[in-house]
């Protein structure tokens, strides 16, 4: 089986695979480079209108790389994990600074760059440059575990270390664009998480999974561990329309996107709009929204209210924005649903 995975599974994928995702039949690496960071953790048909919208705006990596911070956040906004965006803009900066502005070819190169690790590394180089070199997205994951048995989670140090052996070994000699696009295809088409298509498969008869009915165990789930509960306050400092935004430090949480000062969510909201330098007669509850991140789940209680403006200059890093310009700022989501609310109350 080892032996004749590749074989078949390049057969498959010319066969049955995807061909015509708006990042094939393109050897840009920039185009290669920027669907592999959107597709980290997200869904193809997520990704696609995020993906041309992108390519309108910063068309070339020089573009890119030239392009201020708050007009690469505000492409990426809604599309999360914005670690992902300030990596991109840095790797672009420093492409353009050491590598003349054409992307490296090199795998480690490649590796060096913000953001890049070592899947996405060779898949880059595979789609790119036709190199050779093993991917282990969460996809290639799923099918190696269950066609191979593998058990345990493969977030687990072990069970990876073993995954990477493996898909080292299963690497063919030739055909690596199809052999790479393979694995993503099946894994995202038939071999999906739950209830995968394995009468369509290629490895049905093989497939350890299939034949002995595991495909709920495999790959092992993460241990369960309850994830943590935060609350806080959002003040939205209303004003003639606009509303008071801060940038959020990065790194962290929605680092490089704007949103609304918060406080704890037991503070009065209208002291707290005071330490601010704004002056509010009322304060007036908003609906609460809960936001879950990877690792924790946010509470969050908007209160509105209305201020004056001082006349004085804003301090940096705070903007007023009218509420009639969401749609071009770059907001997290939960704070973009708030402040739409607030304009469709
Ligand atoms: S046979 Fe089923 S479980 Fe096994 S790789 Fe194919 S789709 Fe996945």
């Amino acid at each position: 089986m080892t032996l004749d995975f590749a074989p078949r599974l390049i057969a498959w994928q010319q066969s049955h695979g995807r061909h015509d995702l708006p990042w094939q039949g393109t050897l840009d690496p920039y185009r290669i480079w920027l669907s592999e960071i959107m597709l980290q953790q997200t869904q193809v048909e997520t990704v696609i209108p995020y993906y041309s919208r992108f390519l309108a705006s910063f068309p070339d990596l020089a573009t890119l790389a030239a392009a201020p911070d708050d007009s690469v956040m505000a492409r990426w906004a809604g599309l999360g994990y914005y670690s992902r965006a300030r990596n991109l803009h840095a790797a672009a900066r420093r492409i353009a600074a050491e590598h003349g502005g054409r992307f490296p070819q090199q795998l480690d190169a490649i590796l060096d760059l913000p953001g890049i690790g070592r899947s996405t590394a060779a898949a880059i180089a595979a789609f790119a440059f036709g190199q050779r070199g093993a991917i282990l997205d969460g996809n290639a994951k799923r099918v190696l575990a269950r066609v191979f048995g593998i058990d345990g989670w493969p977030g687990e140090k072990a069970v990876e270390t073993r995954m990477w052996a493996l898909a080292e070994a299963l690497l063919p000699e030739s055909d690596i664009r199809a052999y790479t696009q393979g694995l993503m295809d099946l894994g995202a088409t038939l071999c999906a998480r739950a209830r995968p298509r394995c009468e369509a498969c290629p490895f049905s008869d093989d497939c350890l999974a299939n034949r002995q009915g595991r495909h709920g165990e495999l790959p092992g789930a993460r241990p369960k561990k309850s994830i943590p509960e935060k609350a806080t306050a959002m003040l939205i400092l209303l004003h003639g329309g606009e509303i008071l935004l801060e940038k959020r430090p990065a790194p962290g949480i929605w680092g490089g996107l704007w949103s609304l000062p918060e406080c704890p969510a037991d503070a009065d909201p209208a002291r707290a709009a005071a330490s601010l330098g704004y002056r509010a007669e009322t304060a007036d509850r908003c609906p609460a929204h809960i936001h879950t991140f990877t690792h924790f789940r946010l509470h969050i209680q908007p209160w509105l209210l209305p201020v004056e403006r001082p006349l004085a200059a804003e301090e940096p890093g705070r903007l007023w924005l009218a509420l009639a310009d969401l749609n071009g700022a770059a907001l997290p989501t939960p704070v973009r649903r708030i402040l739409e609310a607030i304009r469709q109350a």
